[in-house]
């Protein structure tokens, strides 16, 4: 995503995507400025999104910082701007430190940002183009590009980001699932961690076939592991070894969370952000296994991988992700699909033939889910 770029969205998108007068205000400066600067408008939004909490924020509702100006990872210089235009004008501003080094079209609003000169001090001046390289720069998260991209196509999309605005849940089908939930006597790789809920889904893969690992969750490995579903690669069967709702019956204790993907092992990637927000406990009780049969390298059948979009779509679905978003969940703030070795970095789980789809997977997932949130 090129920061200076036309925009791809309307002006009426930019507009609906904030509700009350003060984000308003912001939001037509912005509009104003980008003839002036030629930054894409709905990245620069999408930017003080992320920054603000949509405008929920203290940063922005009580001092008008766009987003993170002078908030250092360290110290809070406590910058305030008077008016949502004045804000406006110092995120742009600031933004062109990084972009352009000195943009002519803003030069009459240079004296709204208090950090402009100190940007173009830094070597950094003028080597931002895209949003991703605003990581490390502007801010430290590492997912900060994507982030922002996340926003930004759900301006375009014309999403709203209250959830439920427009869509409807709970209408993509449960593909079909074979019950084999294991009691409590055959298996205890689990902990009461509380209320399990869904806000996300791992991929995992088997290393055996499905009804293999079936028996080795009731047999050898019922004190070892336990996930929530397994899926033949080749059949697309689904087996359900563990509800990932919490849901008990006879002999099968509320809300275990399994010995599924959490663990002592290093975090990476969007597993680093879920763990950062969520904490390290929340692994295995928020998140739905998803287990592929066979090896790592084994191929996925056509049926395997219906099976896989499925499950991912009715799973987002009920947890009421909207399909604009995925694999953004809005609910949470963080994605919703994650690989085994973003939370366990020494485990290659699972291993480069799902990884590799892992785009393809997600793009069909998101297909599924707008048939039937439309
Ligand atoms: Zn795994």
């Amino acid at each position: 995503l090129v920061i200076k770029a036309p925009s791809l969205a309307t002006e009426q998108q930019l507009r609906a995507f904030v509700s009350n007068s003060r984000d308003k205000a912001y939001v037509e400066e912005v509009i104003r400025l980008y003839p002036v600067s030629g930054y894409s408008p709905e990245i620069v939004i999408a930017q003080w999104d992320v920054e603000t909490g949509h405008g929920s924020e203290p940063e922005w509702t009580a001092r008008l910082n766009p987003a993170g100006i002078g908030v250092t990872d360290a110290r809070d210089f406590g910058y305030s701007w008077t008016t949502p235009a004045a804000a406006a004008q110092a995120q742009i501003v600031h933004l062109s430190a990084y972009v352009d080094g000195y943009n002519y079209g803003l030069r009459k609003y240079l004296g709204q940002d208090p950090r402009y000169l100190l940007v173009l001090g830094t070597d950094w001046a003028g080597t931002v183009s895209t949003v991703d390289d605003l990581a490390g720069k502007w801010a430290t998260d590492p997912d900060y590009g994507q982030k922002i991209a996340d926003r930004v196509s759900r301006i375009r999309g014309g999403v709203t980001p209250q959830p439920g605005g427009k869509l409807s849940f709970g209408n993509v089908p449960r593909p079909h699932i074979v019950d084999r939930v294991i009691p409590d006597s055959r298996n205890w790789a689990w902990d009461r961690l509380g209320q399990r809920m869904v806000k996300g889904v791992v991929y995992h893969r088997q290393l055996g076939t499905n009804w293999g690992t079936d028996a080795w969750f009731r047999g050898g490995g019922g004190g070892i592991g336990l996930t929530d579903y397994g899926i033949d690669s080749k059949s697309g069967e689904i087996l359900k070894w563990n509800d990932p709702w919490g849901k008990g019956g006879p002999g099968v204790s509320t809300n275990r969370s399994p010995y599924a993907s959490g663990g002592p092992g290093g975090t990476s990637g969007d597993g680093t952000a879920f763990v950062k927000k969520l904490g390290r406990i929340a692994i295995n009780r928020d998140l739905a296994s998803i287990e592929i049969d066979r090896w790592y390298e084994s191929p996925i059948s056509e049926d395997g991988y219906s099976a896989i979009i499925l499950l991912s779509a009715h799973l987002a679905d009920s947890a009421m992700v909207p399909w604009t978003d995925y694999p953004y969940n809005p609910h949470t703030g963080l994605n919703f699909v994650y690989w085994h070795n973003e939370f366990q970095g020494e485990k290659p789980c699972p291993g480069k033939v799902v990884m590799d789809a892992t785009a393809q997977i997600i793009e069909d997932t998101k297909q599924i889910m707008k048939k039937y949130q439309e």
